[in-house]
């Protein structure tokens, strides 16, 4: 059995923001959405670099590879900020999926894998059922973790855009990593916030249900951010995995249908890798010096902060 990708993507630069600073890959057995951070052109350079660096570094269908080449994308952004003062302080999101090589008790065989960093998302389609893979790394998610802040309260709330973590922060990245077993009929969207910011998930459900076209859906999930008022840059890059049967196999898509539960076989495979800042008692969130630029910069405006890691 082999897996392989169909895939669709759009992109917008929204109603507010003059720029668009997300990036995004879309090819059979990686895809990408990389959603930037930075004032003047900061963020749109390093979306990019992440988008190029990975796909580059990812040379071996691996989870390893995989992971090392989010850590090599935020090596690439680190050392360009550092070669150019008008980049400084340029960070971004990642979410990928790809496909990779696994061995199961000695049989070999192909797994899907989302890595995450940061706030832009992943998301699972199944049985008409859409599930976010990804945890955001935002301080509201973190919030509503605690109880401190219901989702509803999050989605409103003033600081609903700092993230907590993202690429081109530090030397060391934590890397969220997802596996999960194929199944008939998936389909996976990865996002930037100005989608799911503008549009709730049983509106991203019944387009994606309704669509099958991945390119279709993906423009049209965009259309409806815009529509919901667009305020940042929007990014949709839907992925259809199907299932080829080779012939040492025969049956394994019924074996595998038939196996199929209501729950999503989705395994968090490792994440801690630093400790998470204690909202408690962790300072007062204020903009840093890097994009106080941002803050007089009122409509479109970039206003998302990372938490200032300095590990
Ligand atoms: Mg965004």
């Amino acid at each position: 059995m082999s897996l392989n990708f169909a895939f669709g993507a759009a992109t917008d630069v929204g109603q507010l923001r003059p720029v668009n600073q997300d990036s995004f890959l879309a090819t059979d057995g990686l895809a990408i959405v990389a959603d930037g951070m930075g004032g003047h052109r900061g963020g749109e350079v390093a979306s990019a670099i992440a988008v190029t660096s990975l796909r580059a570094a990812f040379a071996e269908s691996t989870l390893e590879s995989l992971t090392e080449g989010v850590a090599h994308a935020n090596a690439e952004i680190r050392a360009q900020a550092v070669n150019d003062p008008s980049l400084h302080g340029m960070g971004t999101t990642l979410c990928a999926i790809a496909i990779i090589d696994h061995d199961d008790n000695g049989v070999a065989g192909e797994k899907l894998a989302i890595v995450n960093v940061g706030d832009s998302r992943g998301y699972l389609l199944h049985d008409g059922t859409l599930t976010q893979v990804t945890e955001d790394h935002s301080l509201v998610e973190a919030l509503v973790r605690e109880g401190r802040l219901t989702p509803a309260e999050a989605e409103t709330h003033p600081q609903r855009n700092i993230v907590t973590r993202a690429l081109g922060v530090a030397d060391t990245v934590e890397i969220d990593q997802f596996l999960i077993d194929p199944m008939p009929a998936a389909r996976f969207l990865l996002c930037s916030d100005g989608l799911f910011g503008e549009i709730d998930n049983d509106e991203i459900a019944m387009l994606l249900v309704q669509n099958p076209d991945p390119t279709i859906a993906a423009q049209l999930l965009v259309d409806a951010a815009n529509r919901g008022g667009g305020r940042d840059n929007i990014t949709a890059v839907i992925v259809d995995v199907s299932q080829e049967l080779d012939g040492s196999q025969p049956g394994s898509l019924r074996a595998m249908r038939d196996a199929a539960t209501d729950e999503v076989p989705v395994v968090q495979a490792t994440a801690q890798l630093g400790a998470e800042p204690n909202w408690a008692t962790g300072p007062e969130v204020e903009p840093d010096a890097a994009h106080a630029d941002d803050e007089a910069g009122g409509r479109g405006a970039d206003r998302r902060r990372w938490w200032p890691f300095t590990s």
